[in-house]
């Protein structure tokens, strides 16, 4: 499991080289159910974690690859997602029992970026599953200059080009015709 050690930090740090089954994540297999992607390669992890004082900074490259659509032209394809990670996690402060305390110490702590750990071990989990998600392309392209479909016959115009004649239906032009047409 993606954990890290507190104990196993030394001064030079910790590496922490996962590779772990896209299914071990909750969040990605939602992702997958809603069929935004499917994730084909492991998760892999190239980090490193430091101790600043209480503080556990983990820093470093996550990547896996995905099967996405085109947006354009609905073609499958398979794309290399990396991110960049770095958080920092800090030690929950022991003797808060407030509910509404803990709550507002919660919110100071997501205010600076940190993110609380309890005991010995932090999960990294939901830190990695999250930059996954943020990695995602919003509008999935096979190719930055992908053409699409032909509106009109649909034939992929990355192929070629089509027979169809492509001159906007309704342009200006086409308006124009239309006015000299009333006026006879
Ligand atoms: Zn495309
Ligand atoms: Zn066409």
């Amino acid at each position: 499991m993606m954990r890290v050690h507190i104990e196993q930090i030394t001064e030079q740090g910790l590496a922490l080289d996962f590779e772990e089954p896209a299914q071990t994540f909750p969040a990605l297999m939602e992702l997958e159910a809603t069929g935004a992607g499917t994730f084909t390669a492991p998760v892999k992890t190239a980090l490193r974690a430091r101790l600043f004082g209480d503080m556990v900074q983990v820093k470093g490259i996550i990547s896996t690859r995905v099967r996405l659509t085109c947006a354009r032209c609905l073609k499958t394809f398979d794309a290399p997602l990396t991110s960049r990670f770095e958080v920092t996690y800090t030690q929950r402060p022991a003797g808060e029992k407030k509910a509404n305390q803990q709550e507002e110490i919660e919110l100071d702590a997501g205010d600076m970026g940190l993110i609380y750990f309890e005991g010995e071990q932090i999960n990294l989990l939901e830190a990695i599953q999250e930059q996954v998600i943020l990695a995602l392309p919003i509008k999935a392209l096979c190719s930055p200059t992908c053409k699409g479909l032909c509106p009109g016959c649909g034939a992929d115009l990355n192929q070629g080009k089509c027979s169809c004649d492509r001159r906007v239906p309704g342009g200006a032009f086409a308006a124009l015709k239309n006015l000299n047409l009333g006026k006879k």
